[in-house]
C-alpha cells in the first residue's frame, strides 16, 4: 500500500471502519516504540555501549542448594552491543566476595557474541568456543534480551510476533527470529519491563531466563534502562547499574577468530582407570573424576559429574570393571551443579542417592524437574527416586569392603559436603576441599582439621579434580595456622 492510501486508510478508519484495524501485535510494537522514542529513532541505532558497575550471583555454586548469598562484586562493566552486524561484547571484573576456590583476586571476563558464534576470552587472551549448543544458543538469545534490540528485530522480516495478551497491568507478545524466541512484558505506557526466553540448563532442566529493565534514561532521544538484571528461573543471576550509556559510538571489533569458528563442540568423555586398592578404582576425566568401589553384591559409584554425557561414561566403563555387579549406590560429595550434572543419569540407571542431610530436599527437586527441551535419560525413563542421607557420619560396609562418609563440617566451599575414606586402603576421596596443584587452597585448612578430628588415617588423597597426592601435600597447605 502506497503511504497514500495509508494515511486515507487510517483517516478514514475513524468514521467508516472501512480498513482493517491494526492488529494488536503491530499495535504492541508501535506502543514499545514510541515508549522508548519512536521507531525512527529506534531502526536507526547502530550501537549501544552500557557501562557500569553491578553484582554477580553464583547459582549452583553456593554454600547450600538454596543458598543465594554468595555475590561477586561487578567493576569496570562494558557490553557493546553492534544492532547492525548482530554482535555483543560483554567485558567485566569480578571480585569474590566470599571464600573463591580461585582466591580474592579480581577476574576479567570477555564474553563474546559474533553472529551464530559464542566464545569467551580468558585471561591468557586466548579464545575458547562455548562448550554446548545450550549455552551458545542461549548468549544468542540474550543480544534481544535488550528492548532496543529487540524492537529493532521486530521490523524485521524474518522476525514473527504474536500471541499479544493482557496480563493483569502489562501486555506480552512473543517474538520469533530464526533459532532465538523470546516474550516481552512492557507497561500501560509500552515501555518494556522485561523480556524472557525459554532455556535448557543440563541441572535445573527446562529453565526461563529473564532479562528485567528499570530506571529508563534518555540517550540521544532513545529511552534506555539504566538498571537491567537477570534472572534463571526465579534466581537472580546479576544486577547491573549503568552510569554511562551511548547510542551510535564506535565499538571495538567484535570478530571471531579462526580457531574458535572452527572448533568442534566438547570433547567427548573419557574416562582413565587409576586401581586405589582392591575393589577401588579411580576414574578420571578431563577435569571432573568418579570413584568406583566393589562391594560383595553391588557397586557405589562415588561423584556423577560435568554432564549426563560424562557419567553415561563413567557407567559404562564401572560395568566393564565389574561384570555381573549392579550398581546401586551413588553418592554425590556436594550440590554444586558441575559435580552432580550427570545425578539424573544415575537415577535412571536405579541407583539410590547418598547424599549430606542438607542436599536431600534439593535431590528431589533436580530429580522432579521438567526436562522437556532436551529429554534426558530420566526424562525418557521414570525411575523411582531413592534418596538416603548422612548427618555426620555413615558407614556403608560388608563382607568385601568399607567405605565411611564423613560431613566436612564447616568448610567454606559448601555447608552439606561429603568425604569418603576407605579404611582398608587408608585412601580419603574429596572434592574442591583440596585440589593439588591449584595457585590457592583456601579451604584446604578446614580439610584438614576434618581428617585430623575424625583420627583419620590417610595415606593418600584422592581428589576429584587434580592428581592424587600424599597427605603430606594437604598438610603442607593446609597445616600452617593462618593459611
Ligand atoms: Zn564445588
Amino acid at each position: 500500500m502506497s503511504l497514500r492510501t495509508f494515511v486515507m486508510c487510517y483517516s478514514l478508519f475513524v468514521i467508516s471502519s472501512g480498513c482493517t484495524p491494526k492488529p494488536a501485535e503491530q499495535q504492541f510494537i508501535d506502543d514499545a516504540m514510541r515508549a522508548v522514542g519512536g521507531r525512527d529513532k529506534v531502526v536507526a541505532v547502530r550501537s549501544i555501549v552500557i557501562e557500569g558497575t553491578g553484582v554477580n550471583y553464583n547459582l549452583g555454586q553456593d554454600m547450600k542448594p538454596e543458598a543465594a548469598t554468595q555475590q561477586f562484586a561487578i567493576t569496570g562493566y562494558k557490553r557493546e552491543i553492534n544492532a547492525e552486524q548482530g554482535k555483543q561484547r560483554i567485558e567485566q571484573v569480578r571480585t569474590p566476595k566470599f571464600a573463591y576456590f580461585q582466591g580474592p583476586q579480581p577476574q576479567t571476563q570477555i564474553q563474546v557474541l559474533d553472529g551464530d558464534i559464542a566464545f569467551n576470552v580468558g585471561a591468557n587472551g586466548a579464545a575458547t568456543r562455548l562448550a554446548t549448543a545450550t549455552a551458545e544458543r542461549d548468549r544468542r538469545a540474550e543480544l534481544f534480551h535488550h528492548p532496543i534490540t529487540a524492537l529493532i528485530a521486530a521490523t524485521v522480516p524474518l522476525t514473527t510476533v504474536s500471541n499479544v495478551r493482557a496480563v493483569g497491568d502489562v501486555r506480552q507478545a512473543d517474538f520469533a527470529f530464526r533459532d532465538r524466541a523470546w516474550t516481552m512484558t512492557i507497561d500501560a505506557a509500552g515501555l518494556p519491563l522485561s523480556i524472557s526466553s525459554k532455556s535448557y540448563q543440563p541441572n535445573l532442566g527446562d529453565v526461563v531466563m529473564t532479562t528485567t529493565f528499570a530506571d529508563y534514561q534518555d540517550v540521544n532521544g532513545v529511552k534506555l534502562p539504566a538498571r537491567i538484571s537477570g534472572k534463571v528461573d526465579d534466581f537472580t543471576t546479576y544486577e547491573i547499574q549503568a552510569s554511562k550509556q551511548t547510542i551510535d559510538a564506535p565499538v571495538g571489533d567484535i570478530t571471531a577468530p579462526a580457531e574458535v569458528i572452527k572448533a568442534a563442540a566438547s570433547a567427548p568423555p573419557n574416562v582413565a582407570v587409576t586401581p586405589l586398592g582392591k575393589g577401588v578404582w579411580l576414574l578420571a576425566g578431563q577435569s571432573h573424576h568418579s570413584v568406583l568401589v566393589e562391594f560383595a553384591d553391588h557397586l557405589m559409584l562415588i561423584e556423577a559429574p560435568q554432564s549426563e554425557a560424562r557419567t553415561l561414561a563413567v557407567i559404562a566403563k564401572a560395568k566393564e570393571l565389574v561384570k555381573n555387579k549392579p550398581l546401586t549406590q551413588l553418592v554425590t560429595t556436594h550440590h554444586h551443579f558441575d559435580h552432580t550434572a550427570g545425578m539424573r543419569a544415575a537415577i535412571a540407571e536405579g541407583m539410590t542417592v547418598i547424599t549430606q542431610a542438607g542436599n536431600k530436599a534439593w535431590v528431589e527437586s533436580m530429580a522432579r524437574r521438567p526436562h522437556t527441551m532436551f529429554p534426558d535419560t530420566l526424562a525418557k525413563k521414570a525411575t523411582r527416586l531413592e534418596v538416603e542421607t548422612v548427618d555426620e557420619e555413615k558407614e556403608i560396609t560388608d563382607a568385601s569392603n568399607t567405605v565411611m562418609l564423613y560431613h566436612v563440617a564447616g568448610n567454606p566451599h559448601s555447608d552439606t559436603m561429603l568425604m569418603a575414606y576407605i579404611p582398608r586402603d587408608r585412601v580419603l576421596i574429596e572434592v574442591d576441599a583440596f585440589s593439588p596443584g591449584s595457585a590457592v587452597h583456601p579451604y584446604a585448612a578446614n580439610l584438614l582439621e576434618n581428617i585430623q578430628k575424625r583420627n583419620l588415617r590417610v595415606d593418600k588423597i584422592v581428589p576429584l579434580h587434580g592428581a592424587i597426592a600424599p597427605l603430606a601435600e594437604l598438610v603442607k597447605v593446609g597445616g600452617a595456622k593462618g593459611n
